[in-house]
C-alpha cells in the first residue's frame, strides 16, 4: 500500500510544518540508531522518563531522515525537515497503527495472558503456515510500542495474522484492541505477573478480555471467574482436562517424553501425540488445538502437524563463536520482520569490524518474491553486511541481487563447503527458517567449551538501567560502574550495551580494564578509580580518566602529562568524607587548591565521594554527616579554584536513598545487574545473571549409602543423586554444600548433597523427574543471589564476582 504524508497528517489530527513537500513513507522508525532509517523513514520521536528521541532528531537528519513526528519542533532543526505536530507521540503512533489495521480485513488471531503468548503465536505460524500467509508480531513484540510496529508489517498479501498483547496496568487494552482488532482471541492464563499493576485480580481479568470486545470467538481454558466477566455477545470456545460444561473436553495420558491428548466431547473423538511432558507445554498445545477445531481442519491433519511442535527459542543469542568469532544465533525463524530486527540488534552487538549474514529462504512475506529479494538486498546494504551467504533453492535464484554473495541450495552443501570458507574476526548473524535446520551451522561455528554457562539478559540490564534512570532529576548524569568484568558478568558486552543507551560515563577500578574496552572500541569516557602511577602513561595513551586521590598520585600524574606533552588533560578528583578508604582530606584542600590553581596540564573534569553506609538506614545520621561535609569541601574547593565540575557522590542504595544528594551526577552498580538490597525495590528489577549448568550423571544409591568426600551424606532411604559439572573452583563457595543450599531442575528444588567438588557437586533429586543432560540452574530466579549471598552470610557483590573467568559467558535479548 502507497502511503504518503499526506495521507497520514489527517488520521493523526496533526498539524504539518515545513516545506519539503509531500513524500511516500515506505519504513516506519523509532529507533535513531537503525541502519533501516533514510529518506522514506518517518520517524516517531517518542519520549519516556529517562530519554527523549527529540533529542536525536540532528543525528537523523545526518542520516538522511526528514519526516517526523514530534511534540514540538527543537530549535536547533527548525526548518530543516517535515514535521508532523502532535500532542502525544506514542498515541499518534497508535492512532496510526489501528488506521493502517482497519484497511485489512482477514482474520485476525489476537492472545493475551500471563504465560504462553509468544509460543502460542509461534506454534499456530507454524501450524497454519502451510495454508495461510500469515503477518505475526516478531517476537515477542507485545507491548504499547511493539503492538503498533507488529500492525503497521501488514501487507496486501497476508491473509491472516497473529498478534500478541501484553499488558501490565490498567487502561493498557484499551489502546491496544483497536490496534489489533482481533476476530479470535485467546487467553492463555491469569498468572501473577505484573500483579502490581493492578488492584485485584478481577480488575486484572477485565483489562486483558478488553482486547476482545470486538472479537467473534473467546477461546480459553474453562474458568468461572473468567468466564464472569466475558461479554455476552462474543461465542465461548473453551476447553479442560476436567469441567464438564468446557466445549470441549479433553483427556491425557503422559508416554515417555510425549503426551497423548484425547478429544473427549465437542468434536469428533480422536487423539493427538505432542512431543513434551510438561504442563505448560500441555497448555499452549491445547490453545493451538483450539483454534485449528475452530479452523474444522481435518482430525488427521491436526494430528500429523501438532506431533512436529517444537520447542520456541524466543531469544537472540549472542555466542562466542570459533576463530575469534562472534555469533548471533537466531537460527528458528525467517521472516522479514524479525530479520529486520536481527539486523539492528547485529548493528548494536557487532564486535567485528566485517559483518557476514547467514540466511535462509524467507517464507510468509507476503511479498512476491522478486520484491522481497530486492527489499532484502536494500536492508543488507543499508546495515552494511559485508558479505552474505544465502542457503535454499530461492534465495540462490536471486544469488545477483547482492553483492559478496555465495549461495548453497541445501543446508549440507553449505556443510560440506564450511572447511574452505574461513570464518574468522568477524560478527555472524545466522538466520535461517527451521526447516533449514542452521542449528547444525551454529554447531559448526560454536566456541566449544564445558556445559556450565553464565547467561545474561540483555533486556533486563536495559531495564534495570531504565529503572533506575527513572529515579534521576532528568538532568543528572550517569555513571554506570563496570569494574571487575561488570560485576562479573561481562565488562566489553555490557560497556556496549551501555555505550548503545548513552549513558554518560563508565568507571573502572584498574586502568588494564578501561585499556581493554577502550582497545575493544568503546569511545564512552571512562573514570579508573585506582591507577597505579606505573599505569599512568598508557592511561594518557587510551584516553583513560584517572580519579586522583592523593598529592603524590596528584604530582605524579602531572609529571607524566608534562612529559607526554599534554594539557588540560580530564582528571576526577576524590574527597574522602568517611569512608577513609581513598581520597583527599579536609586538611588537605588548601595544598591541593595551591598545585591545581591555574595549573594548565589538568583540567578537574568531576569531584566525588563515596558513602559508607548508603544502603543502611541505621547509620542514617552518619550518611546525612558525609553528604554535608562534601557539600562544604567542594563549596570550598570549587569557589577558589573558580571551577564548575561535574559532582558525584552516590552508588546503587544512594540512588533509592539519598536521592537529594544526586547533585550532577551518580554512579550505579550493582542495581543494573539487578540486585538491589530493599525489598520493595527488588520487585522492579529484573534478574540479569543466571548460572546454569546440566546433570552429567544420574544414579540412584540405597539407604545407607554416602555421596562425596568424607562421606558427609548419609542416604537414610534410597536417593536418587545427579552429578553437575560445576564446583568451587567455578566460584561456587563450599559452604553452599552440604544441604545448605540447592538448585532447581525443571522447576523443582533440590538440596546439594555432600561437600561441594572442585569442579562438581551432587544434588538429591529424589522425586524430581529428570534425565541426564537436562539443564540446572545455580542461581537466577531460584535461588536468587540475594538470598544465596544471606545464607552464606556475604553480600551478593562476592558471589556474582566470584564466578570464574572460565565460565562461559552468553549474552541473550528477547
Ligand atoms: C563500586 C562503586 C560504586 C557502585 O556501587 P554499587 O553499590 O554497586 O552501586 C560507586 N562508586 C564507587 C567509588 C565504587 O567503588
Amino acid at each position: 500500500m502507497t502511503l504518503t504524508l499526506k495521507h497520514i497528517v489527517p488520521v493523526l489530527n496533526a498539524q504539518w510544518k515545513g516545506e519539503f513537500g509531500d513524500i511516500e513513507i515506505d519504513h516506519i522508525s523509532i529507533d535513531s540508531r537503525s541502519l533501516q532509517n533514510g529518506p522514506g523513514t518517518l520517524f516517531f520521536a517518542l519520549s519516556g522518563p529517562n530519554n527523549d528521541a527529540h533529542n536525536y532528531i540532528g543525528e537523523l537528519l545526518d542520516s538522511g531522515v526528514f519526516n517526523f513526528v514530534v511534540t514540538h519542533i527543537p530549535d536547533e532543526v527548525k526548518g530543516q525537515a517535515n514535521f508532523i505536530i502532535v500532542p502525544d507521540v506514542l498515541l499518534a503512533l497508535q492512532q496510526f497503527a489501528a488506521w493502517y489495521r482497519d484497511k485489512f480485513h482477514f482474520p485476525v488471531i489476537g492472545i493475551t495472558g500471563s504465560n504462553g503468548k509468544t509460543i502460542i503465536k509461534e506454534w499456530l505460524n507454524f501450524l497454519l503456515g502451510p495454508d495461510y500467509n500469515i503477518i505475526r508480531s516478531p517476537k515477542s513484540y507485545n507491548s504499547q510500542v511493539g503492538v503498533p510496529l507488529s500492525v503497521i508489517g501488514i501487507n496486501e498479501m497476508h491473509n491472516l495474522g497473529i498478534f500478541e498483547a501484553g499488558i501490565s496496568t490498567v487502561a493498557e487494552m484499551e489502546r491496544l484492541e483497536p490496534i489489533i482488532r482481533p476476530t479470535i482471541g485467546i487467553l492463555t492464563n491469569i498468572g501473577t505477573a505484573h500483579d502490581e499493576g493492578f488492584a485485584n485480580i478481577a480488575d486484572k481479568i477485565k483489562e486483558k478480555l478488553r482486547l476482545f470486545k470486538r472479537s467473534e470467538v473467546l477461546i480459553y481454558q474453562k474458568n468461572k471467574t473468567i468466564e464472569a466477566f466475558i461479554q455476552s455477545g462474543t461465542k465461548r470456545f473453551s476447553w479442560s482436562f476436567k469441567e464438564e460444561e468446557a466445549e470441549v473436553l479433553l483427556a491425557r495420558r503422559t508416554e515417555g517424553e510425549q503426551t497423548i491428548i484425547t478429544i473427549k466431547k465437542g468434536a469428533p473423538e480422536f487423539e493427538i501425540t505432542i512431543p513434551f511432558r510438561d504442563e505448560a507445554s500441555i497448555e499452549n498445545a491445547a490453545h493451538c488445538l483450539m483454534v485449528l477445531l475452530f479452523f474444522e481442519y481435518d482430525p488427521n491433519e491436526i494430528k500429523g502437524r501438532m506431533s512436529l511442535l517444537y520447542p520456541v527459542e524466543m531469544r537472540l543469542v549472542v555466542k562466542n563463536g570459533i576463530n575469534n568469532s562472534t555469533l548471533i544465533d537466531d537460527s528458528y525463524s525467517s521472516d522479514f520482520q524479525s530479520l529486520k530486527i536481527a539486523l539492528d540488534f547485529l548493528e548494536n552487538q557487532k564486535q567485528h569490524k566485517k559483518k557476514t549474514l547467514i540466511l535462509s529462504d524467507i517464507f510468509q512475506s507476503g511479498l512476491g518474491n522478486e520484491e522481497l529479494y530486492s527489499r532484502v538486498s536494500q536492508l543488507v546494504v543499508s546495515n552494511k553486511i559485508n558479505r552474505v551467504i544465502g542457503i535454499g533453492p530461492i534465495i540462490s535464484a536471486f544469488k545477483n541481487k547482492f553483492v559478496n554473495c555465495s549461495t548453497y541450495e541445501t543446508t549440507s552443501e553449505f556443510l560440506a563447503a564450511f572447511p574452505a570458507l574461513h570464518f574468522r574476526d568477524e560478527t555472524i548473524l545466522i538466520k535461517g527458517a527451521r526447516q533449514f535446520r542452521f542449528e547444525k551451522i551454529v554447531a559448526l561455528l560454536e566456541e566449544k567449551t564445558h556445559e556450565t554457562v553464565l547467561e545474561i539478559n540483555l533486556n533486563a540490564v536495559s531495564h534495570n538501567l531504565n529503572f533506575f534512570k527513572s529515579k534521576l532529576r532528568p538532568e543528572t548524569k550517569m555513571m554506570v560502574m563496570v569494574k571487575a568484568f561488570g560485576y562479573g558478568n561481562g565488562g566489553l558486552e555490557i560497556a556496549r550495551l551501555l555505550e548503545h543507551h548513552k549513558v554518560d560515563y563508565l568507571g573502572v577500578a584498574f586502568a588494564d580494564e578501561g585499556i581493554s574496552l577502550k582497545a575493544s572500541g568503546i569511545s564512552l569516557p571512562i573514570m579508573v578509580m585506582n591507577p597505579e602511577s606505573t599505569s599512568f602513561p598508557s592511561i594518557i595513551q587510551y584516553g583513560l580518566e584517572p580519579e586522583i586521590y592523593s598529592l603524590k598520585g596528584l604530582e605524579a600524574f602531572l609529571k607524566v602529562v608534562s612529559a607526554e606533552k599534554k594539557s588540560a588533560y580530564r582528571i576526577h578528583i576524590k574527597f574522602d568524607t568517611g569512608m577513609h578508604r581513598l581520597g583527599f582530606e579536609e586538611k588537605q584542600l588548601d595544598e591541593l587548591i595551591a598545585i591545581l590553581r591555574n595549573n594548565p596540564l589538568v583540567t578537574v573534569q568531576s569531584v566525588l565521594s563515596h558513602m559508607a553506609t548508603s544502603d543502611d538506614l541505621n547509620h542514617h545520621a552518619f550518611a546525612l554527616q558525609q553528604i554535608a561535609l562534601f557539600e562544604k569541601m567542594v563549596t570550598l574547593f570549587c569557589t577558589e579554584l573558580g571551577i564548575d565540575p561535574i559532582l558525584h557522590m552516590l552508588n546503587t542504595s544512594g540512588i533509592s536513598n539519598y536521592p537529594e544528594a544526586q547533585f550532577d551526577m551518580v554512579r550505579l552498580g550493582i542495581g543494573l545487574y539487578g540486585i538491589s538490597n530493599d525489598a520493595s525495590e527488588q520487585k522492579y528489577l529484573e534478574n540479569v545473571s543466571t548460572l546454569k549448568s546440566i546433570i552429567s550423571q544420574l544414579r540412584t544409591i540405597p539407604a545407607g549409602d554416602s555421596v562425596g568426600y568424607g562421606r558427609r551424606f548419609m542416604a537414610q532411604h534410597d536417593t536418587k543423586i545427579a552429578t553437575i559439572p560445576i564446583g568451587y573452583a567455578d566460584g561456587i563457595s563450599r559452604h553452599w554444600g552440604n544441604g545448605v543450599g540447592y538448585i532447581t531442575i525443571n522447576g523443582k528444588r533440590a538440596p546439594i548433597t555432600g561437600s561441594i567438588c572442585m569442579d562438581m557437586l551432587m544434588a538429591d533429586v529424589s522425586g524430581i523427574s529428570c534425565k541426564e543432560g537436562d539443564p540446572v540452574v545455580i542461581f537466577g530466579l531460584d535461588p536468587t543471589v540475594n538470598e544465596m549471598s544471606k545464607s552464606l552470610k556475604t553480600i551478593p557483590y562476592e558471589i556474582l564476582t566470584s564466578i570464574s573467568q572460565r565460565v562461559k559467558r552468553v549474552f541473550y535479548r528477547e
